[in-house]
């Protein structure tokens, strides 16, 4: 059985997070809001209750979890030094959606980090999650509360969706307000490079470390560079192909082949902007959801896994998705989801 409770996102009963404290402590899984998606959360330093995340996800031991801590000062019971950057990074991007790898301290298990000698961390906003880990007194693994490989969580409905049965507790405490995954900065390279893209851009992290650089795309039969960079993640079910290009050139693509596909019986959902569905409907999909940049890029990010859930569902045998054109910023981040939505399926649609 898991227990549901709701709690308010900006005042958080007391008894509540001391309920959901306790069963952390007590080596119990407890899915939690941050700002970025929802966690699913577990006492970091127990390598039981760490194991029990991997089995509810059915998530590859391969792939390594984020520590999350309340201050700065719980740092040290996570890694085993801090470089001098981070107290600037911390200074300008803490508590948010920023990830730091770090040299692993003892006290973390090598499940938590996948075997490997670093650990990453963060300091999330949400007050929800501020209140727990305080509450809890102890670092907390936690990646994303949803079943390995499919997009994200950013409601409890969602959590539930894929985990009920399989995990102890949920905190509803409504919708995340980014949306996507924290943006991960390995500083044990030099120099500093951005492992995944989020609401943290490059451009933000470039001012307080100009060195900083992306992950350099690599070959799809290339080695990952660190552990967790798999290529089909945050997948609906039905397969999804993402249309890249102009937006006219773009969307004609999209037309004719949901024409053809339709027309041959296919079941397709499609994912554009709003002013495009009526079109899309009137070329036989069974389904249309609206996702787009017209109202800027942080509402579109906060709403990319609703609607790529929103699309996906056992009456649809595919998905066809349109790309975003922006480059730079928080575009990055959603323009890597896609591409791991899609998994390989990009189609690039030049005039
Ligand atoms: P999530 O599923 O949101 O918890 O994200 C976990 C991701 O953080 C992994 O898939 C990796 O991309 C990244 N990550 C976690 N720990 C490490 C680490 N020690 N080194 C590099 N990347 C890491
Ligand atoms: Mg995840």
């Amino acid at each position: 059985m898991t227990i549901c409770l709701t709690l308010s996102p900006v005042a958080p009963d007391a008894a509540t997070i001391a309920r959901a404290a306790t069963c952390l402590r007590d080596g119990g899984l407890v899915a939690f809001p941050t700002e970025t998606v929802y966690g699913l959360g577990a006492h970091a330093c127990d390598a039981v209750a760490v194991r029990r995340i991997f089995e509810a996800k059915g998530r590859p031991a391969s792939d390594p979890l984020i520590v999350h801590v309340a201050d700065v000062a719980q740092l040290g019971a996570v890694a085993s030094h801090c470089p001098p950057e981070v107290a600037r990074l911390a200074e300008r991007f803490w508590p948010g959606p920023l990830t730091l790898v770090l040299p692993k301290g003892p006290s973390i298990p090598d499940d938590v980090t996948a075997g490997g000698p670093t650990v990453a961390v963060r300091i999330p906003a949400h007050l929800v999650a501020q209140a727990l880990l305080r509450a809890a007194g102890v670092p907390v693994a936690a990646p994303s509360a949803n079943l390995f490989s499919r997009p994200s969580p950013t409601c409890a409905g969602h959590v539930l969706h894929d985990l009920d049965g399989r995990i102890d507790m949920v905190l509803d405490g409504g919708d995340a307000s980014v949306g996507v995954e924290s943006t991960v900065l390995d500083l044990t390279t030099t120099p500093p490079c951005v492992l995944r893209p989020g609401a943290v851009t490059l451009e933000m992290l470039r001012e307080v470390l100009p060195a900083v650089v992306p992950r350099l795309a690599t070959a799809s039969d290339a080695p990952l560079p660190s552990p967790g960079l798999l290529d089909r993640h945050y997948s609906p079910r039905a397969p999804l192909s993402l249309y890249q290009g102009l937006a006219p050139t773009r969307r004609a693509a999209m037309l004719r082949d949901a024409v053809r596909l339709s027309t041959g019986g296919m079941r397709l959902a499609i994912l554009a902007p709003a002013a495009e569905l009526a079109a899309f409907d009137a070329a036989g999909a069974t389904r249309v959801v609206p996702l787009g940049p017209e109202q800027g890029l942080a509402v579109m990010a906060a709403a990319l896994y609703a609607a790529l859930r929103a699309a996906d569902s056992p009456e649809i045998d595919a998905i066809l998705a349109a790309g975003l054109e922006e480059t730079g910023g928080l575009a990055d981040a959603i323009r890597d989801r896609l591409r791991r939505a899609a998994a390989g399926r990009v189609l690039t649609c030049d005039s």
